[in-house]
């Protein structure tokens, strides 16, 4: 496959300490066979997230100089508003220190036990933060979206028939707004298509529901509609953001992904009614509305950020290398995920490791085995995060056991990814020696972040 080069040169390197298999094998049994407690410094190409892992332009940093740390009326929030009205079209703005404080602010304020939030698919931090406000969550996605070997050109698209029925059964009284997360990260960074925005906004309209979009991949599903739907190739990424948001009433974002920083976030909106509570409690929790818990140096570089990310001979890149390392492993029969989504690359553990049962963690038996053999950090996105057990204490399980390789932005080379490849591909071949995995410690929630594990070499007891 062929992808445009690397449309930036490096002005400034960041060593790789290297380190021994041995050491790397004491790092993650003292870790207890879990990656999220390994010290980054021991890692070789880290591909746990894409979020906050991006490295800034020379336009940005320079920007940090430029921060004016007024109190009130900072320079750079006017730059950042500015910015965010130009690029999504939405009136007022409020800045957060990351994504789940827009959503909090959002939810916190607008919903009430007993409501629902449609979306696609929530975002994890999406659906918790709806739930601690006694709300429900509801995932509408297209069926496609939810089937690992579906070939579908905007798997992350909203069903409008769903949604329809939702809005019907439950009355509009219970469902305050309508949200779509663009592209699609619970399901695989797949996009949304813009007819299915307009489709679902006549859906809302019809029944008189606001819409919002999660936006934090906004830039990478526009260079999808450009590239793959049908009155959009001679439609610049930027033109298609303004018709994209054009059908919707507000937006939250981490900045953390397309805003090319390490941290930031926004809300952004037409209601006045609605940024004024919004408001009044960021000031409660975040600060005043012009800095909202961020730097003015921090605005200054999202700002830019917002801007450079619209770039297409960089989104050419950015979504040509994930593609790249998705046909790599595919020709080398690596089971994967498909089509590939924007910022990740997902394996299928259960198909990678056919001897490995679900209660043996086959995902996080390849986690393990990619850190202690080549010194890659992937995540485990299966059986140990979504796992758990029922009221009588019978395990349940996800539908997939996936492993995620979330590429950060501008921040490793074409060759980082070919190794990458080629030690999926070695361990693939290599894979009957892999052993499942057993818990010795876990957390009553969200267990996957620190809980400690332990190679087993005999049979599970059958079910
Ligand atoms: C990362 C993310 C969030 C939360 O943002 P944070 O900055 O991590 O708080 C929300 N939605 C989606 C789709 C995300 O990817």
């Amino acid at each position: 496959m062929r992808f445009p080069a690397e449309p930036f040169r490096i002005k400034v390197v960041e060593p790789l300490r290297r380190v021994s298999r041995e050491e790397r094998e004491q790092a993650i049994r003292e870790a207890g066979l879990n990656i999220f407690a390994v010290a980054a410094d021991t890692i070789y190409v880290d591909l746990l997230t894409d979020s906050g892992t991006s490295a800034m332009s020379d336009s940005q940093w320079a920007g940090l100089m430029m921060g004016d740390e007024s109190y009130a009326g900072s320079r750079n929030f006017f730059h950042f508003r500015d910015a965010v009205r130009d690029i999504f079209g939405f009136e007022h703005v409020i800045p957060t220190h990351q994504g789940r404080v827009a959503e909090n602010l959002l939810f916190s304020t607008i919903l009430k036990p007993g409501h629902v939030v449609p979306s696609n698919i929530h975002f994890d931090t999406t659906r918790a933060n709806i739930e601690h406000q006694g709300a429900e969550a509801a995932d509408l996605v297209i069926d496609e979206g939810l089937d690992p070997n579906a070939l579908h050109s905007f798997k992350g698209n909203l069903d409008p028939a769903k949604l329809d029925r939702l809005l019907t059964e439950r009355g509009v009284d219970k469902v305050p707004l309508v949200m779509i997360t663009v592209t699609n990260n619970s399901g695989g960074g797949q996009p949304v298509a813009m007819a299915n925005v307009r489709a679902v906004r006549e859906v809302c309209k019809k029944h008189g529901v606001p819409l919002f979009f999660d936006a934090c991949r906004f830039a990478e599903n526009c260079y999808f509609i450009q590239q793959r739907e049908s009155g959009y190739a001679n439609k610049s990424v930027a033109e298609i953001a303004r018709e994209l948001f054009s059908h919707g009433d507000g937006c939250t974002m981490s900045a953390k992904k397309d805003g090319l920083v390490n941290m930031g976030g926004f809300i952004a909106l037409n209601d006045a009614e609605w940024t004024q509570r919004l408001t009044n409690l960021l000031i409660l929790i975040e600060g005043f509305p012009t800095y909202g818990g961020l730097a003015g140096r921090d605005l200054e570089a999202i700002a830019r950020g917002l801007r450079e990310v619209l770039n297409e001979d960089y989104l050419a890149f950015r979504i040509g290398q994930v593609a790249q390392l998705g046909e790599l492993l595919m020709h080398a029969g690596v089971p994967i995920v498909r089509p590939v989504g924007g910022h990740a690359v997902y394996i299928d553990a259960r198909r990678f490791l056919p001897h490995v049962p679900q209660e043996r963690f086959p995902g996080q038996a390849l986690v393990v085995e990619l850190y202690r053999e080549f010194g890659i950090r992937a995540v485990e996105v299966g059986s140990l995060m979504f796992g758990h057990k029922d009221a009588n204490g019978k395990d349940v399980f996800p539908q997939l056991d996936l492993v995620r390789l979330a590429i950060p932005r501008r921040v490793y080379t074409t060759e980082h990814m070919r190794y990458v490849a080629d030690s999926c591909i070695q361990l693939f071949r290599d894979r009957d020696r892999l052993k499942g995995l057993r818990i010795t410690y876990e957390a009553p929630m969200l267990r996957h972040f620190t809980a400690r594990l332990e190679e087993v070499t005999e049979e599970p007891v059958a079910r």
